[in-house]
């Protein structure tokens, strides 16, 4: 192995390899340094894959990727201790090329993404934790991992290395993220035959479902709960802010049990055996939580750099696209063979030009928001529950008497003014 390349990233997670995949095809020696046994082994993902910012890097990936289902439905559930209020859509341009999305099991994505990197000359090495980043006057000059003899050195270090990022907090870039900047997600792999995920889903052949769930499955707390159909399998999961956890004395896994007991939920997973059980961070900080992302030597990318947008679940699309920006950004400091904190600053000015940064910037109100003021899912989505069982209740009340009983119960239970205000507040957040 040479001692000195022209890049080293640290983690082979989607950011990290999307990069090396764009430098090694353009010509540039790369050493992708991955802590797993494989890229994907430690990786956690609710499952769903993009297919707009993956085809940039793979053109017509879906031929060749280990994809679980293209998902033709997306289902919304605002959910009550024992009801649902539920919409969504489901199309079936979404079920032939170019597809919209995929569900995708990270331990086999992962691992054919880096190959896809090494198939274009990265060098990747596995089971290499990376230490330290080697800093001299100012300029990240290389890394130290935990091998004998384990530094080495590049003209740029990428930091994919994930929520945590050890690095950067080395670096300075960030401080130790608060609470309310990360959430804590458990999640299950639940086998289930192919027929009775069809049945229950009410999908044919491989087309796939996801079904978003809010309210009572974080017990009315910041957070979500997802349920997607793998090709032979389930993905359920939960989590909630940390802060949420915290305040609310909640335990991750007790949650996720509380949710595949629910009578809306147990009957989708009845007969299925448990394969895997994973529990990883979301850093959902947003637009004001998103660290120096560009220094002397070294660029930051993915959910090392906090980019997840927590509300629209897009995380590996934000990462694989800003790997391949801090990528478009180092070939052209190489082409001036400048690699100061100046010069690099251009993956800064793209990435703040992109979708990334301007969807970070829309959304960058809303999670304080709903935690601050708890009663958009502790008030509103029961009563949205009790709202459709009132109206469709056959009891022959007449439908307009129904109406104004239902907005009654809401206005006094909290109030016509403060209805407004949370109206008008919600809207703000999301606008
Ligand atoms: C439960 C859950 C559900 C999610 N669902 C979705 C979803 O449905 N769709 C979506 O798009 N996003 C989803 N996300 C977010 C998505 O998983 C992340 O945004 C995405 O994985 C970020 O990619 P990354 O490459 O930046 O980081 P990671 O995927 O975390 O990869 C970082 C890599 O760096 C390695 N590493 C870390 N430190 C070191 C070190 N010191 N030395 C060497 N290697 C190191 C790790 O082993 C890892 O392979 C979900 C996240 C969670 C936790």
């Amino acid at each position: 192995m040479p001692e000195k390349f022209d890049v080293i990233v640290v983690g082979a997670g989607p950011a990290g390899t999307a990069c090396a995949l764009v430098c090694a095809k353009n010509g540039l020696n790369v050493l992708l340094i991955e802590r797993g046994e494989y890229p994907g082994s430690k990786n956690v993902m609710g499952g769903v894959l993009y297919r707009k910012q993956t085809e940039e890097l793979i053109p017509e990936f879906w031929k060749e990727a280990p994809l679980e289902r293209p998902v033709v439905e997306q289902r919304f559930w605002m959910m009550d201790k024992e009801s649902v209020v539920s919409f969504g859509y489901k199309g079936m341009e979404w079920a032939s090329e170019p597809f919209n999305n995929f569900t995708v099991l990270r331990a086999q994505f992962d691992q054919w993404f880096a190959q896809k990197a090494v198939e274009q000359g990265a060098l990747l090495i596995n089971e290499t934790v990376v230490t330290e980043c080697i800093v001299e006057n100012g300029k990240v000059i290389g890394v130290r991992t935990d091998r004998p003899d384990g530094d080495v050195y590049a003209d740029v270090v990428v930091l994919a290395d994930g929520v945590n990022s050890l690095l950067g907090k080395q670096l300075g870039f960030h401080k130790e993220f608060r609470p309310d900047e990360v959430a804590l997600t458990v999640m299950e792999v639940i086998n289930l035959p192919k027929e009775k995920i069809n049945d229950r889903f009410n999908l044919e052949g491989n087309h796939g479902c996801t079904i978003e769930i809010f309210g009572d499955s974080t017990k009315g707390n910041l957070g979500t709960a997802f349920l997607y159909t793998n090709k032979e399998s389930l993905n359920i999961g939960v989590g909630t802010t940390l802060s949420s956890m915290i305040k609310a004395k909640l335990k991750p896994y007790d949650l996720l049990d509380y949710l595949k007991t629910h009578p809306m939920v147990r009957p989708m997973l009845e007969g299925g055996e448990s394969a895997e059980y994973l529990a990883h961070l979301i850093p959902e900080g947003g637009f004001r939580s998103v660290p120096k992302v560009a220094g002397n030597g070294v660029v930051v990318v993915g959910d090392a750099a906090q980019l997840v947008n927590a509300i629209h679940r897009e995380g590996s699309n934000m990462a694989m696209y800003s790997g391949k920006l801090a990528a478009e950004a180092i070939i052209e400091a190489k082409a001036r063979n400048n690699f100061s904190e100046a010069s690099l600053n251009s993956y800064r000015e793209a990435l703040y030009g992109s979708f990334i940064m301007k969807d970070l910037e829309k959304y960058k109100d809303a999670a304080h928001t709903f935690e601050k003021y708890p009663q958009y899912f502790k008030e509103y989505v029961p009563m949205m529950n009790q709202a459709m069982s009132k109206f469709f209740t056959v009891d022959g009340t007449p439908k307009r008497d129904k109406q104004k009983e239902i907005m009654k119960s809401i206005t006094s239970e909290r109030g016509t003014l403060k209805v407004l205000q949370d109206v008008y507040r919600a809207w703000k957040a999301v606008k």
